[in-house]
Parts: C-alpha cells; sequence; structure tokens
C-alpha cells in the first residue's frame, strides 16, 4: 500500500474563474479500466439528447488523452490540449508548432458543462450520472471505487474490492485468518530493545459476514518507543462505524483497555496510526506486561468486535 501516493498525483489547478471544478487526477484517468470503459460510454445531455462517442472524444487531451478540465487551451489554429499539457509543451503546439499562446477554449469548456456521464465504475454496480464537472469528484469518492491492500509495512500497489483483497492477503502476504468476533493474540519478540525498524503485523479477523485487520505495530512516538493495536474494517467509512471494538493488554490487577470505533481501510494505515487512533502502550510497560526479566517481548492483547446498537 502507498499511502502518500494517491495524493502526491494529484495535479491541483488554479482555476479562478470557475467555482465548482474538482481536482484532477491525471494518472487516475488515463489507466487502463478507465481506457477500456471511455470508447463505449455515451452520454445524456441536460436536456435529455443523447450524444454519441465524437463529442466524448472531443474532450479527451489529444496529448495525454485524459479528459480535460476548464482551463482547457487551444492553438491559434484550433488544437486543443489540457492545461498540464500546455504548461508541460511550453508555448509550442504539440500538434502543428505553431506559437501556442494564451487561448483559452470557451466553447468546449461550455459543451463539457452541458453534459452528463455516467460513473465510470457503473459496470461494478454504480448507477450514478454526473455533469461532466462533478465526475472525477464523484469517483473519487464512489463506494464502488476499488479499495487499496490495506497491509502494511510495504508499498503494495494491488487494489481491489474487499473479496479480491481478502485472498491477495491470504496469498500474497500470508495473512493469518481467523473466524469469530473476540481475538486472544499473543505477540513476542525477543529482542525489543534493539528494534528501531517500525515492525508490523496483521491479522484478519471474519466476524458478522465483514473482514477487519488487527494491527500490531511498534514505532517510535517522538522519542518514546511504544506499540499500537487498532483495528480497521475492510468495507467503507460509514459502513465501519456500525461496529466498536475494544482491547485490553495487561497482568493481574494492572490493565490497558480501550475501546474504539475501527477505521475504514479507505483511510490508510499510516493515516490512522498517526491519529493514534487505537491502544497504545509505552515499551517499558509493555515490558512490564510481559512478566520475566524484561529482555523479551510477551505482550498479550485480547478484544471484542460488536455491533453499535
Ligand atoms: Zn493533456
Ligand atoms: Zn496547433
Ligand atoms: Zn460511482
Ligand atoms: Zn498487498
Amino acid at each position: 500500500m502507498n499511502p502518500g501516493g494517491s495524493f502526491g498525483e494529484k495535479v491541483v489547478e488554479s482555476r479562478p474563474s470557475v467555482a465548482d471544478y474538482t481536482t484532477v487526477p491525471t494518472k487516475s484517468e488515463s489507466n487502463a479500466t478507465t481506457k477500456t470503459k471511455k470508447s463505449d460510454v455515451s452520454f445524456v445531455g441536460k436536456r435529455g439528447i443523447r450524444s454519441n462517442n465524437g463529442v466524448y472524444q472531443l474532450l479527451e487531451c489529444s496529448i495525454c488523452t485524459n479528459f480535460m478540465y476548464p482551463p482547457i487551451h487551444q492553438c491559434p489554429n484550433g488544437h486543443t490540449l489540457c492545461s498540464n499539457c500546455k504548461n508541460r509543451v511550453v508555448n509550442s503546439c504539440p500538434t502543428c508548432r505553431h506559437d501556442l499562446g494564451n487561448i483559452r477554449c470557451l466553447a468546449l469548456e461550455k459543451v463539457a458543462e452541458s453534459l452528463e456521464f455516467p460513473c465510470k465504475y457503473r459496470n461494478i454496480g454504480c448507477l450514478d450520472i454526473s455533469p461532466y464537472y462533478n465526475k472525477l469528484k464523484h469517483e473519487q469518492n464512489c463506494r464502488f471505487r476499488p479499495y487499496n491492500c490495506p497491509y502494511a509495512g510495504s508499498e503494495c500497489s494491488v487494489t481491489g474490492d474487499i473479496p479480491t483483497l481478502v485472498a491477495h492477503l491470504k496469498d500474497d502476504h500470508m495473512v493469518d485468518m481467523h473466524d469469530g468476533c473476540t481475538f486472544n493474540h499473543q505477540y513476542v519478540k525477543s529482542n525489543p530493545h534493539e528494534a528501531e525498524n517500525p515492525t508490523w503485523m496483521l491479522t484478519v479477523f471474519n466476524c458478522f459476514g465483514r473482514k477487519f485487520c488487527l494491527h500490531f505495530e511498534a514505532f517510535h512516538l517522538g522519542m518514546a518507543p511504544v506499540y499500537m493495536v487498532f483495528l480497521r474494517f475492510m468495507g467503507d467509512v460509514n459502513e465501519a462505524k456500525r461496529f466498536s471494538y475494544c482491547l485490553e493488554a495487561g497482568t493481574d490487577g494492572r490493565k490497558l483497555i480501550w475501546q474504539g470505533i475501527p477505521r475504514s481501510i479507505r483511510d490508510s494505515h499510516r493515516k490512522v496510526r498517526d491519529s493514534l487512533d487505537g491502544l497504545i502502550i509505552q515499551r517499558n510497560l509493555a515490558l512490564y506486561f510481559s512478566g520475566g526479566n524484561r529482555r523479551k517481548l510477551r505482550l498479550r492483547i485480547t478484544g471484542r468486535i460488536w455491533k453499535r446498537e
């Protein structure tokens, strides 16, 4: 998973004159899924006029083939291109080599404004139809969009629906799968003092017909070495809120207890960790909980998941 990646690809453009444009992630529009869908899409204008692929193709930048959003530019000979490409090619039209100047193609911007498009995830169930300029914003938040692999500690780029990701976690990351809504895990580390690198572990729980990721991490919070345990829900943000969980670590008499709401895997692992939304145990306390001579971490975490209300 690459928590920062999707944000890094966003190209934020300044469009001072028009209010409701969305950010344009050139990368996601140019991926293979989009490409195969593009050609077979027909769309309906505001007054119900069905258009064909001709107009649709006019909105693809002839240089990068991404969809164009205002400001759409053109050269004095009428070749259109997106603002990203315009900035890249300096001042020469990639098609005719004429000086580009600074000409906006307002007519095409207006035409685009009057069109409506189906969501690109319609083949997996989304029925949304949005005005052209809202389409990207919708798709960035569409509940049918694929999830990122929730595995921590690696730059895994696999995306997919939940069943795909569960199979991927099991087969490719060798993640342990458990059935049931309670857990009783022991984390053992023989040399907890020398571990400067972040350590992480993931277990998947199958409970209420849903999948949950239990993360165990070792990292430094400022100067202090800590362990953190938290739960993520393999599904959307709104559904995650329907569940609660608790975690407990300790020995006889002394206990740390955490109760929380699982975070959706829409929130990156890193984001959840950095927001400290979970059970945090200072290393000294963890070693105390481990018993023995404090050289070895032997931390037992028990917990439970339940439905709220
Ligand atoms: Zn372009
Ligand atoms: Zn030109
Ligand atoms: Zn959608
Ligand atoms: Zn993965």
